[in-house]
């Protein structure tokens, strides 16, 4: 079937949305198309740090291994494992209908931009979906907004982020899971290189925005050793991130299918391992976790650094600007 045809009979929703989706661009192996946008925030499950997401786009180009959001494209009955990478949908009209979201629902919640997709993926430089949205967030005050991204692409939106600063919290979380560039470009083929990334959390700092980085995921045997995350949180350190983060990977049905082979690929002598250990669950049991949330606790007082963004003190700042919340 070529995308930007009628949709065939029988899919509903969001698969028929995608199935009849007007085709943007194509290249060698990626296309990119446009998709209604119906809603632009999402509401969370109870118990996570933020309230909304909002991605800009469904699919991501950067392909890493163990991304956990492939299953996003199964929604629209898109099932290849490369399909999440190389058929990537650029929101519609995202601006226009944040603004209107944004009028009739409490959004102080936190709002987390990029939860399944990058923001800044290549398609950020052509179609500016992410860009339009941090636009309607310029004219907000009062939220509380993060972005997380691997890619240098969030230096272009430096002045656009110190004005949504005026009135909001926002952060910025580079994802940099190893400073090993052959590494990063096995792991991530398609993302920025590490140097890069650290360059952009440096543009960041001295523009005064909070940034940190996110080792996440912290994959056994492959990034979690003591001296892989300290370099990291040392460079993050020197680069002026705030906060690290560090979380340990989890494999979904959709990202093994991924994982497994590249494990397979490339580190043959731990797939026996990681196939017992996260054949039939998608998170690790046992002392693992603690091990490497006790790891991360040394490191970051090694440096200084905390887990998460400072938070604004919006009461306070009501009082002293008249701001109506
Ligand atoms: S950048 Fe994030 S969303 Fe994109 S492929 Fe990598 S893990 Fe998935």
């Amino acid at each position: 079937m070529l995308f930007g045809d009628s949709p065939p009979p029988g899919l509903v929703g969001i698969a028929k949305l995608a199935a009849a989706s007007e085709v943007l661009e194509a290249k060698t192996s990626v296309e990119y198309f446009e998709i209604d946008c119906r809603s632009a925030l999402n509401r969370t499950r109870p118990g996570m740090p933020f309230a909304w997401s909002l991605n800009p786009y469904r699919g991501c180009e950067f392909g890493c291994r163990y991304c956990y959001a492939r299953y996003t494209h199964e929604f629209m009955e898109l099932r290849e494992s490369d399909d999440f990478e190389d058929k990537i949908y650029a929101k519609s009209n995202i601006g226009f209908i944040l603004k209107r979201e944004l009028m009739r629902i409490d959004a102080r919640g936190g709002i987390a931009i990029g939860t399944a997709t990058d923001p800044y993926q290549p398609a950020e430089r052509r179609f500016g979906r992410t860009r339009a949205a941090l636009e309607v967030f310029a004219q907000q005050s009062g939220l509380a907004v993060s972005i997380t991204t691997k890619s240098d692409l969030v230096r272009r939106d430096i002045a656009l982020l110190q004005e949504i600063a005026k009135r909001n919290s926002i952060s910025v979380n580079m994802t940099i899971t190893t400073l090993d560039t052959e590494l990063a470009r096995l792991l991530e083929p398609r993302a920025p290189r590490p140097d890069l990334r650290l360059r952009a959390v440096r543009e960041l700092a001295d523009a005064g925005l909070p940034v940190g980085v996110f080792p996440n995921p912290i994959m056994p045997l492959i990034t979690d050793q003591e001296r892989r995350l300290d370099r990291l949180a040392k460079a993050a350190r020197d680069h002026g991130a705030t906060y690290f983060g560090g979380g340990v990977l989890f494999l979904m049905p959709c990202s093994r299918r991924v994982f497994f082979p590249f494990v397979e690929q490339h580190f043959p002598h731990l797939l026996r391992r990681y196939r017992e250990r996260y054949e039939n669950a998608a998170y690790l049991k046992g002392p693992y976790r603690e091990t490497i949330q006790e790891r991360i606790a040394v490191i970051r007082d090694r440096y200084g650094l905390s887990a998460s963004p400072p938070h604004r003190d919006f009461a306070a700042l009501e009082q002293q600007q008249g701001w109506l919340f």
